[in-house]
């Protein structure tokens, strides 16, 4: 069967934003870079349609498909995809790929069927599928693409699957750090990195992720006070990384505590490399590094007294 490509669908999709906001940017690969207002927009349809169809309990992407009559395939289909919204005949067909999401009700299966709703509910994704002769598109949900469709679908499932005002009540309720970040993917059934970037970005708590693949850096997302503070740059060489700190260890397939996860305390100059060693901004940073299987290692970093507390003087002292 003809497939519309990865790239032909991101092409299409491109051409559609760029009508409406300007240029497409290009995005590094990492969770949503998208414009400001188009995450709001995004986030605020799937934050609706998660209230309209699952209004308490947890949120059933496949409830929300059942509604729009779209149906839905389960089964090994090897490695090419997570996920495939198929349109055929006026109809919406979605694939959850077993061979790479685990069962159907596992943490990434349900990111996969939120991802391709993602690609139904966004105006601009369905119509180019509509449009298409014959045409399907096939998502991997990684968190890992630099395609601006793929993109937008990671970041409207991640507020569908955590719906801001209710993610936000858990977050605020929920300890920091990977304890935390735990708590909230078990609550909304989601993995443990689609939760610390929901995390991140809501700014709960100041924070930084860091993804590793098992033999490089992945990507990092800062949560705005973060980046407000101006810890932006980070470590990316693994080799760079004490041998003794909770990443390198992680790295190093060690078997961490029972907990799950490496911790130890740190400094922001280790981190962050334009930060100098006893410089004001050299704060006291909480390491803490969990193994993902086959996805790698992710780093939570987050200032030990809960802020940066740099406050006027660090403006003063930076903008000299
Ligand atoms: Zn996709």
């Amino acid at each position: 069967m003809a497939r519309m490509s990865g790239r032909q669908f991101d092409r299409q999709i491109r051409r559609r934003y760029r009508r409406r906001f300007g240029e497409a940017p290009d995005l590094p690969a990492g969770p949503a870079r998208l414009a400001e207002s188009r995450k709001a927009e995004i986030a605020e349809l799937a934050e609706a349609l998660a209230g309209e169809h699952c209004p308490a309990g947890s949120i059933e992407p496949g409830r929300i498909a059942r509604a729009k009559r779209i149906t839905m395939s389960f089964g090994p289909y090897g490695e090419a995809f997570d996920g495939m919204l198929e349109h055929k005949a006026g109809r919406f067909h979605l694939f959850c790929n077993l061979d790479r999401v685990g069962r159907g009700d596992a943490p990434r299966a349900r990111f996969t069927l939120a991802h391709e709703l993602g690609h139904y509910y966004i105006d601009e994704h369905r119509l180019a599928l509509a449009a298409g002769r014959a045409p399907a598109h096939r998502s991997l949900c990684d968190h890992e693409s630099p395609n601006l469709a793929e993109q937008e679908a990671d970041h409207f499932a991640a507020n569908l699957l955590m719906p801001g005002v209710r993610f936000l009540d858990k977050a605020r309720a929920a300890p920091p750090g990977l304890a935390g970040v735990i708590s909230l993917a078990k609550a909304f059934g989601t993995s443990l990195t689609a939760a610390a970037i929901r995390c991140a970005a809501a700014d709960v708590r100041p924070c930084a992720v860091v993804k590793w693949s098992w033999n490089r850096y992945a990507w990092k997302w800062l949560s705005s006070s973060t980046f407000r503070a101006r810890f932006r740059r980070t470590v990316e060489a693994p080799e760079k990384l004490p041998p003794d700190s909770p990443t390198a260890r992680a790295l190093a397939r060690q078997a961490p505590p029972q907990r799950g996860y490496f911790q130890a305390g740190t400094t922001a100059s280790a981190w962050f490399p334009r930060v100098k060693p006893g410089e004001f901004r050299d704060v006291i940073l909480i390491e803490q590094a969990i193994p993902l299987g086959r996805f790698g290692v992710l780093t939570f970093l987050y200032p030990e007294a809960g802020k940066y507390q740099l406050g006027d003087s660090a403006d003063a002292r930076t903008d000299k």
